[in-house]
């Protein structure tokens, strides 16, 4: 972002003809919007509910993209934005009605201008590198990043931005996108700090990645897996729907769940302790162990852990079913739990449950 944009304020310069018969100067290639505040400058409609004056960073795109210079104050209607802050890439202006730039700039608006222009290059200097608030991130910009979609990220950070604190819009979506980046790619909170931008040296970015990071964690756990995960998100009824005609025709039409445990590789701990309760003999690596209670069309209905890799399928489940006071009330008689052998030695606590 910051080499592309000195080059094209360099550009810009040199396309520059400065013209110094009477004192005036001209610029050819730079269309000025105008600078009345009675129509707005995307689409010449008048003033009317809905209009803001336009904010830096939407002047730049126009400047960038459009070639056009509108100066600070001018007024445009919101819906040309993207989150009050953005031009929407595909925005039409409307080029009725438009002067060159040039035609007549005394030395006192060319001030003006030339402070105006620092200004918006000092905020496209200071702006994210990679930005979850410009329009022009595509899909696959989301996908490679995030490993969502737009849409799915936007549904997401719906749900958990009014919870989430922070200073601006912009600081929100960028630390939501933080926390996927940082599971997506691995990357350190250092490097993830430099591609924001964050200001400061590199130990007050990493820090403010890291806590933007476990902020999103924490509001995630709170606000967004309990819709999807666990037995409170869906009824018995809506359970009943993910049988299949095979779990039907062998357990009839009560809730069927297949348990199993499942395993996530990890790195080496520098904790002595966790080392040797995260080692599993059976596959010779270190891992942590999660219980899938999955419905019987794939549907999985909760993933509760983590566990140390040391316990087995049976001694979990045994915690599962000691503990887990919501599944007991969930499940009535009649429902059907299918496990494999290692399991043997807590069929007693399934058989209380039904
Ligand atoms: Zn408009």
């Amino acid at each position: 972002m910051v080499p592309s944009s000195t080059t094209e304020l360099m550009d810009t310069t040199e396309q520059t003809n400065a013209n110094v018969d009477d004192d005036r100067l001209t610029l050819n290639n730079v269309i000025f919007a105008g600078s009345g505040h009675s129509k707005c400058v995307i689409c010449r409609e008048e003033t009317r509910r809905g209009m803001i004056s336009m904010p830096k960073s939407a002047r730049l795109d126009l400047l960038i993209i459009h070639l056009m210079y509108a100066p600070n104050g001018v007024r445009c209607c919101s819906s040309h934005l993207l989150n009050n802050n953005r031009l929407l890439p595909d925005v039409e202006i409307s080029m009725g009605n438009r002067q060159q730039l040039a035609s007549s700039l005394s030395s006192s608006e060319m001030i003006d201008l030339v402070t105006d222009l620092l200004s918006l290059l000092h905020e496209a200097v200071t702006s994210p590198r990679l930005d979850f608030l410009d329009p022009s991130l595509n899909d696959e910009d989301y996908l490679t990043w995030t490993g969502w979609t737009k849409a799915q990220f936007d549904n997401m950070f719906d749900i958990i931005s009014p919870y989430l604190r922070s200073s601006s819009n912009r600081n929100t979506r960028n630390a939501l996108a933080m926390f996927w980046i940082k599971l997506k790619t691995n990357l350190s909170f250092r490097q993830i700090g430099s591609v924001f931008n964050i200001p400061g040296n590199s130990e007050d970015r990493r820090k403010r990645a890291a806590d933007a990071f476990d902020s999103v964690r924490q509001c995630l756990i709170e606000k967004f897996v309990p819709r999807h995960l666990g037995v409170q998100h869906l009824t018995r009824e809506d359970a009943k729907k993910q049988n299949t005609s095979f779990s039907i025709e062998f357990f009839g039409n009560n809730v069927t769940i297949i348990w199993d445990g499942t395993y996530l590789y990890m790195g080496k701990s520098s904790s002595h302790l966790i080392n040797r309760k995260t080692y599993s003999g059976q596959k010779h690596r270190h891992l942590i162990k999660f219980m899938s209670l999955i419905l019987p069309n794939g549907y999985i209905l909760d993933t509760i852990g983590p566990f140390w890799g040391t316990m087995n399928d049976a001694s979990i489940a045994k915690n599962i079913t000691d503990t887990c006071d919501i599944l007991m009330k969930w499940c009535e008689k009649g429902d059907t739990m299918i496990v494999d052998r290692g399991f043997r030695d807590v069929i007693e606590s399934f058989i209380d449950m039904g």
